[in-house]
């Protein structure tokens, strides 16, 4: 808990929460201080080229593969102190308590770099370079300020990286739920089933502008009140789908003034659900609803994709392990799909198993916010039950 405020004031500056962007100085200076405490646990600390931080407790068979646990050490804008920077340190000590306990498999703590995405625009930076899908294209990415992904890089002294790294057996992820569903059930902490698929669109609604005082309410062509009228069918549909979420985040109206009617707007629309099933269907009623919405405003509505990833399945050994933890502990543990990414998402996608142990967010499950809030007992539990799902992974082999 002392390392999870050490790290919070990291980039802060007058900010009431933390504030490392990928990639930044900010971030490499909470890595380097993570560094520093992995290797005062005897762990073998190294880096990778784009700047990926592992800590390595050798197992006594090299052919054994390897057993990973870790997360992220970035944040959002004026982020929390859990998110990713939990699930590091709970790896570091889980690993740390199992220096003495014999195994074949080599134990690793790992940071992945850049998983929030939103200095350049795309996620899993890290995780996605070590897996070798990051393209020539993806490093010309820039910041607001035009600094490349390649440009951040070099700043800090690390060569573009664009193969795929040698990759574990296995792979935990520790990371608060950052959402309300523990705490509404009671319960402390779940295992990860599936990380949901997500399509983002961008939906234009264009109807006719026209003089606010002039213009009768028959017969006009608000495209802002069509926008409303998606919104509100979009969260219909979603509620007919199990699992499945919508938002629109971002409502742009063109040439807005007080005294137009709105004739274009454009909203972004994000739609996720656990199930690949789920999610086709909520897509096809996402554009049934644009035609519905369309018909009966009189505007005209078209949907854009934007971004689309499949739901990734979270591995069942890795969940047997974590479930085999809890019993062993007597903790109940919830099952749980992820509503958000995650670098274990991209590592399984790669064929790695990879697993996630969700620990309870409390405040109702606020996130990427100061106010993101875990109870010291949950991160003591979470760390014990880490530790008994890598020493069974790590037997295994
Ligand atoms: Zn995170």
């Amino acid at each position: 808990m002392q390392r999870l405020s050490q790290l919070a004031e990291i980039g802060r500056e007058g900010r009431a929460g933390a504030h490392r962007p990928g990639l930044s100085a900010a971030e490499q200076e909470a890595c380097e201080l993570v560094a520093a405490w992995l290797g005062q646990e005897g762990l073998e600390v190294s880096w990778d080229a784009c700047g990926n931080l592992y800590g390595r407790l050798p197992g006594s068979d090299p052919a054994a593969g390897e057993i990973w646990a870790g997360s992220h050490l970035d944040t959002v804008p004026n982020g929390g102190r859990f998110d990713g920077a939990l699930g590091v340190l709970a790896a570091l000590e889980a690993v740390a308590q199992l220096r003495d306990v014999p195994r074949t498999a080599t134990l690793c703590v790992a940071v992945f770099r850049d998983e929030e995405g939103w200095r350049f625009g795309e996620g899993c930076f890290g995780s996605r370079c070590r897996c070798g899908t990051v393209t020539d294209a993806d490093l010309q990415a820039t910041d607001a300020d035009g600094v490349s992904i390649g440009e951040a890089l070099a700043a800090l002294g690390y060569r573009e990286p664009l193969g795929r790294g040698t990759l574990p057996a296995a792979f935990v992820e520790v990371h608060i739920e950052q959402g309300p569903v523990l705490e509404r059930l009671g319960l402390a902490h779940a295992v990860v089933t599936s990380i949901a698929g997500m399509s983002g669109f961008t939906a234009t609604i264009t109807g006719s502008p026209g003089h606010a005082g002039s213009t009768p309410m028959e017969g006009r062509r608000d495209a802002l009140l069509a926008a409303a009228e998606l919104a509100l069918a979009l969260r219909e549909r979603a509620a007919r789908i199990d699992g499945a979420v919508v938002t629109v985040g971002r409502l742009a109206i063109a040439d807005a003034a007080a005294n137009v009617i709105p004739g274009e707007v454009t909203i972004s629309i994000d739609a996720r659900c656990p199930t690949a099933e789920g999610l086709e269907a909520l897509v096809d009623g996402l554009g049934e609803a644009c035609s519905q919405v369309a018909s009966a405003s009189g505007c005209a509505v078209t949907l854009d994709p934007v971004w689309r990833s499949r739901p990734v399945p979270m591995s069942a050994r890795v969940g047997e392990a974590i479930r085999q933890a809890a019993a062993t502990a007597g903790l109940e543990l919830a099952d749980l799909a992820s509503g958000g990414g995650h670098d274990a998402g991209i590592l399984a996608e790669a064929g790695v198993e990879s697993g996630m142990l969700f620990v309870r967010s409390r405040n109702g499950g606020v996130s990427h916010r100061p106010e993101e809030l875990t109870d010291e007992a949950d991160v003591a539990t979470a760390i014990k039950l880490l530790a008994g799902t890598l020493a069974t992974l790590g037997c295994a082999g």
